[in-house]
């Protein structure tokens, strides 16, 4: 099956903290909610539970998973709902129980203890599984059992579900590696970010992703913005404070008299900051590729429109598209989710993303934007994700920052040579799988591990 994936699945506008543990999660609950419709059992159900294994169970709390589910039980959509809604929507029901309306129409009366974490408990087929059951009046029998998977960026897989090969039969330029996607830019001496344009045309029609990624973009300014300019301290209780603001503030007295110092690095830090905040308090984040990184290709596009002459919309459209390029290949032949590959497969392929994306909007030829992407994944092998109380706070939001540096100097030292170089972007990938392999599951967005154990939270 080819490697491709659209950018208007890969950045899906959702809310936070986490595209794998919330997004997921509230889209996994919304599809067995209208199964339940569908299958024409809805009526008979009187209540619905739900476990959520592995890294689910392990960071759930944390990252809002509870909430999610009841969110998308009742029909709740990631993409259009107002996070105040989703946000405690499972604290709200407490021991006693109270109304949830399945399907947003069937009213089942739930309590907290309807869903049940299970951090020890791993299904073999992600170690972000969750099964929902609808229950009718026979307790010792359900009416209907799924499992699901959340498999990273907001994606979700229904356990026994056939991956469709139908819509990549659609894609005139099928591409399975990077070794694969620079022969096709050479034999139709295409960018690659062409091969990816003509990939989404045949499916969504050029209207059509022109429109998308306009309204992605639209979405991650928007979140930029408004984390740029809201002040606080973080939910969650490790007293984390927004720091984006005042970032913020500083550089526009800085700029105002322009011989103090070149700000562009900063304001870079401050984009991503804000994204990350934004998502920290589950706010509206576009995933990309996740909720965890999610600041780094809204700042690094940033950067490109404030710093680089001659940055427009159109720059930006190609940026999109050759950051889904990337995310594509990694998404297909490693894996783009923390609970699978560490950190190094969230922000690791995020920065790779933004590294390749930036390189093409500056000029770059095929082999140096496949060379940008390989220096930023290269550089983030073996990054553990470790977030103290399971919150994507710490380390998360200042990692967002600092990887968006790395894919900036990424991107410029890959635009210094012709892009031949000794490390293919293909075998980075495949170490980047390999090393999530080995990595102890500690060290999987468990918070058993690392930071998570080593700092005190107050
Ligand atoms: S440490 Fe990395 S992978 Fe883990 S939650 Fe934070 S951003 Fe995501």
């Amino acid at each position: 099956m080819t490697a491709f994936v659209s950018a208007l699945d890969l950045f899906s506008i959702g809310i936070g903290p986490s595209s794998s543990h919330t997004v997921g999660p509230m889209r996994a609950a919304r599809a067995f909610a209208e199964r339940l419709a569908d299958d024409g059992i809805l009526d008979r159900v009187t209540r619905v539970t739900c476990s959520l294994y592995g890294s689910l169970g392990a960071t759930g709390l944390g990252h809002g998973t509870p909430d999610a589910v009841i969110a998308g039980l009742a029909g709740l959509r990631p993409d259009d709902c107002d996070p105040d809604e989703v946000r405690g929507a499972w604290t709200r029901l407490s021991d006693d129980g109270a109304e949830v309306r399945v399907a947003g129409r069937h009213a089942v009366t739930m309590t907290q203890g309807d869903l049940s974490l299970e951090p020890r408990t791993r299904l073999p087929g992600h170690p972000n599984a969750m099964t929902l059951h609808g229950w009718g009046a026979d307790d010792a029998l359900p009416l209907a059992e799924e499992t699901y998977y959340s498999v990273g960026g907001g994606f979700i897989r229904r356990e026994g579900d056939a991956v469709h090969e139908s819509e990549a039969l659609r894609h005139p330029l099928p591409y399975d590696t990077a070794d694969e996607l620079l022969a096709l830019c050479e034999e139709h001496g295409v960018s690659l970010c062409d091969v990816a344009r003509s990939n989404e045309v045949a499916v969504h029609g050029a209207e059509g992703i022109d429109a998308g990624l306009d309204a992605i973009w639209a979405a991650m300014a928007v979140c930029v913005e408004r984390g740029l300019a809201t002040e606080g301290t973080l939910p969650g209780g490790l007293g984390v404070k927004r720091r984006a603001p005042e970032v913020r503030r500083r550089l526009e007295e800085y700029d105002r008299d322009e011989h103090v110092r070149d700000t562009s690095t900063e304001w870079l830090h401050a984009f991503a900051l804000a994204v990350n905040e934004e998502n920290a308090s589950g706010g509206r984040v576009v995933t990309a590729p996740t909720n965890g990184a999610a600041g780094i290709i809204p700042a690094v596009g940033h950067y490109y429109l404030r710093f680089v002459p001659g940055a427009d919309a159109a720059g930006i459209r190609r940026y999109l598209l050759t950051a889904a390029a990337i995310a594509s290949l990694v998404k297909k032949n490693a894996s783009i989710s923390g609970a699978e590959g560490g950190c190094q497969a969230e922000v690791g392929s995020a920065c790779a993303m933004a590294a390749g994306a930036l390189c093409a909007v500056l000029g770059g030829t095929p082999r140096q934007i496949e060379n940008a992407a390989e220096i930023a994944m290269e550089h983030h092998l073996g990054l553990t994700c470790d977030p103290v109380a399971g919150l994507v706070q710490v380390p998360c939001i200042e990692r967002n920052a600092i990887a968006s540096s790395t894919a900036v100097s990424a991107a410029r030292l890959a635009l210094h040579g012709d892009g031949t170089h000794l490390v293919s972007l293909d075998t980075v990938i495949e170490t980047m799988r390999q090393t999530g392999l080995d990595m102890m599951t500690k060290y999987k967005e468990t918070s058993e591990g690392g930071l998570a154990v080593n700092v005190i939270e107050c």
